[in-house]
């Protein structure tokens, strides 16, 4: 079983509970690790991310719980970053996640996980109604980031499908866009092949999703590849930080795995640690 989560959203950017009752959650629930993330820094009207000036006052708070409960837990201060570090040094945390929430065109930008209005807006707006294009676009720059910027995780590598149950917005069947986000994993796997990939909760908490990301699919794509797969909640309030666990991990045995991946703590570092099925 997994004991950790290294994907915690707190009140310092878009989630619901502290950083302390993230942790005294997670030690109730007897985890090992905790690895805090939070979304870095965007534009101002990126109402979920973390406002620049609020960062000396993240790390001194993750500094401290470290000092009070240092000895309970093993915490991780890490960061979510999108399109590019946003003025954020990613060698001033533990680790990393690669994530892309965002299509943009000129100055429109659309939150592709905020809903599915938006997401459709999103098409017709900038994809000329084709979901196709949309994905297109989506999956290269998830790939082209990533690559870049060589995180430890990358996050929910099929964010575009979080209101896409049962083939709501788009045919995710369709082999043209599996061959899309399979060649994302491929160019990611190429540039970074000791890279996790998140097997996420997130959305089976927040909107009922029946499945983590990625797709089945696409998750055995990853497995017959040779990719490392990590759980995580994506965790906003308390009471999902293990949400699904036992789900996320039939879906990677399902998938071919017969080991995940937990970030813990080793000898002051982050360091990914394999798990037997
Ligand atoms: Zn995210
Ligand atoms: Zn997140």
């Amino acid at each position: 079983m997994v004991h950790s989560n290294c994907h915690t959203h707190t009140v310092f950017c878009d989630g619901k509970n502290t950083p302390e009752e993230m942790l005294l959650a997670a030690i109730d629930k007897g985890f090992s690790c905790l690895g805090f993330s939070f979304h870095g820094p965007m534009t101002p009207d990126a109402v979920w991310t973390i406002r620049p000036e609020k960062l000396p006052a993240y790390t001194a708070e993750i500094r401290r719980l470290q000092n009070v409960y240092g000895d309970r837990i093993e915490i991780l201060h890490g960061i979510e970053l999108d399109r590019d570090c946003c003025g954020v040094d990613p060698a001033d945390y533990d680790y990393m996640i690669a994530a892309v929430h965002q299509l943009t065109g000129g100055e429109l930008h659309y939150d592709v996980d905020d809903t599915a209005a938006t997401l459709r807006t999103c098409r017709d707006t900038l994809y000329g109604g084709s979901w196709l294009a949309l994905a297109a676009d989506y999956y290269d720059r998830v790939a082209e980031f990533t690559c870049r910027v060589r995180p430890t995780i990358v996050a929910h590598l099929d964010l575009i499908e979080k209101f896409n149950e049962d083939n709501a917005l788009f045919d995710s069947g369709d082999p043209a866009y599996q061959a899309l986000a399979c060649d994302c994993a491929d160019r990611i796997l190429a540039a970074c092949p000791d890279v996790l990939f998140e097997v996420n909760t997130g959305a089976m908490y927040r909107c009922g999703k029946k499945q983590p990301y990625p797709a089945p699919f696409l998750l055995r794509h990853l497995y017959e590849r040779g990719a490392k797969v990590i759980v995580t909640a994506d965790a906003h309030t308390t009471d999902a930080l293990d949400f699904a666990f036992d789900k996320a991990l039939a879906a990677i045995r399902a998938a071919g795995f017969d080991t995940v991946y937990e970030l813990r703590k080793v000898d002051g570092k982050a360091k990914a640690v394999s798990v037997k099925l």
